[in-house]
């Protein structure tokens, strides 16, 4: 299907940087003989919906602070500035509120999920008083897929409970999820939640919430105050729900997977590991299950209480003002409506106007020309660049390079002849790739060329260099796969 989807497509892209590069590597045997780096996928990262996901008290702070732009212009700069000036306690009040809401929608829900049941009443009394309102609440909510990993909290059970029920420094979490029904896996992990939030010593401050859905997804991401995501890098593409926390100033705690590898810096939020992928997959959860413990234990919670000026906890506050900035500039479904608009909706729109005009005169041009690239392009041959200079390549040396090309039937307006080159890795793999166009230096007759130019090299160390030929002309035309001819060695 993406295939099918690819070969009707002017445009293909990701919905975050990182899922573009993924894109890029796992579709590039649809483009061959094109490198990873130049296969046409780019990336427009998701956003969201700013005035949908922002709580009832943020809107009204935003509304006297930042103004009334403030939900149709949330990406301009000299709006989201002014969330600095709100002040510190009545940020932490409003927050504060959210999450008393949060607690009571949650011991409504519990209440609703056990009568369903029929508990006995010694249980629906427990169940009525879950969760405290000052403690500090992290929340995890998303579909069990497996990759998401909710099992990475869970496995070390000892070192979890101490955390919850510490004296002076409590934590509470709050799950929430579905998985597929036929996702085995999912299921399993939801039964683990369960039972673990069954224990006696942690039941009151570790809840999981059935039937997740977008009621229960608003409550959580403004009433946390820390927002949980574990996903296998680079397993989630995007990842949402993170950036409506962050919107409302719950801080993210994630591995640098999707958006999270774009919207992380230490003053926003924390990461777990420096974005490693792994292959083996047991040492991976259990290195990065350890590292969300420490963070948990050394950073956050220390942070959260750290209450030496009166009751507010600064330099938390301090990073949810920077968090709410970060979304709000960079994460809105405006700034990505915008994207799309520019990059691919109006150059589209525009470009099928041209196509059908004069009764599809360009379409059939368009038609003509791949029909013609593709009748002769196997008769095309391209010999190794030959450099003029014998000396050592140094730094900020030009060299001139040609190479001899064989076009058969094709002109030289109708192809592009690049040479392709970059400091070298191994001897087979460039670093990066650079191209810089070719011309025509000479014409030998019989479709037989001499091209030509010159290179200005601005690193040092080996370079390695090859040339090609690719059609000249617009992206559908240039990205026909086959459509490329290497220079052989
Ligand atoms: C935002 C949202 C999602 C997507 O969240 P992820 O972070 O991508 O898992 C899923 N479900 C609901 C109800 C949401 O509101």
């Amino acid at each position: 299907m993406f295939v099918l989807g690819v070969r009707f497509a002017q445009y293909l892209n990701g919905v975050s940087e990182l899922h573009g590069r993924v894109a890029r590597r796992m579709w590039s045997h649809a483009w061959p003989k094109r490198s990873e780096d130049e296969i046409p996928i780019t990336h427009v990262t998701n956003g969201v919906h700013v005035p949908t996901w922002i709580s009832y008290e943020f809107a009204l702070l935003f509304e006297r602070y930042l103004g009334p732009d403030w939900s149709i212009s949330p990406w301009k700069k000299d709006i989201s500035k002014r969330i600095e000036e709100i002040y510190n306690e009545e940020l932490w009040r409003a927050h504060e509120m959210n999450r008393s809401r949060l607690i009571r929608t949650c011991r409504e829900l519990m209440k609703q999920q056990y009568q369903r049941r029929n508990a006995p009443k010694a249980v629906m009394d427990e169940v009525e008083a879950v969760l405290d309102q000052d403690i500090l609440t992290i929340g995890f909510a998303r579909r069990f897929a497996s990759y998401k990993r909710a099992y990475l909290l869970l496995m070390d059970p000892e070192r979890l409970e101490a955390i919850i029920t510490s004296k002076t420094h409590p934590v509470q979490f709050i799950f929430s999820g579905k998985a597929h029904p036929k996702d085995r896996e999912g299921k399993d992990l939801i039964r683990q939640l369960i039972l673990f939030s069954q224990k006696k010593g942690v039941r009151h401050r570790f809840i999981f919430l059935e039937n997740y859905d977008p009621h229960i997804a608003r409550h959580l991401i403004q009433g946390a105050d820390v927002w949980l995501n574990t996903p296998r890098r680079p397993y989630e593409a995007c990842g949402t729900s993170g950036m409506k926390a962050a919107l409302n100033g719950v801080l993210n705690i994630s591995t640098l997977d999707g958006w999270w590898a774009e919207g992380y810096s230490e003053s926003t939020g924390w990461c777990i590991g420096n974005g490693e992928e792994y292959s083996d997959h047991k040492y991976q959860d259990a290195v990065e299950s350890q590292a969300l413990y420490n963070i948990l234990e050394n950073d956050v919670i220390p942070l959260f209480y750290e209450r030496k000026n009166g009751d507010l906890p600064l330099q938390w506050i301090k990073m949810m003002k920077a968090a709410m900035k970060m979304a709000m500039l960079r994460f809105s479904s405006h700034k990505m409506v915008e994207n799309y608009g520019k990059r691919f909706y109006l150059p589209a729109a525009s470009r099928m106007r041209g196509l059908v005009e004069n009764e599809a005169a360009e379409a059939k041009r368009l038609s003509r020309q791949l029909d013609r690239l593709k009748a002769h392009w196997d008769n095309i041959q391209i010999k190794s660049p030959v450099m003029n200079s014998k000396d050592p390549l140094h730094t900020g040396a030009t060299v001139h390079v040609t190479a001899e090309v064989h076009l058969g039937q094709l002109m030289p307006h109708e192809v592009s002849v690049d040479i392709y080159y970059g400091p070298l890795k191994t001897v087979e793999t460039l670093q990066t790739s650079n191209t810089e166009k070719m011309t025509v230096k000479e014409d030998r007759g019989n479709g037989n060329y001499v091209y030509g130019c010159d290179l200005t090299l601005n690193r040092t160390g080996r370079y390695g260099f090859t040339c090609r030929v690719t059609p000249q002309g617009d992206d559908w035309v240039k990205f026909t796969p086959g459509l490329v001819t290497w220079a052989i060695p």
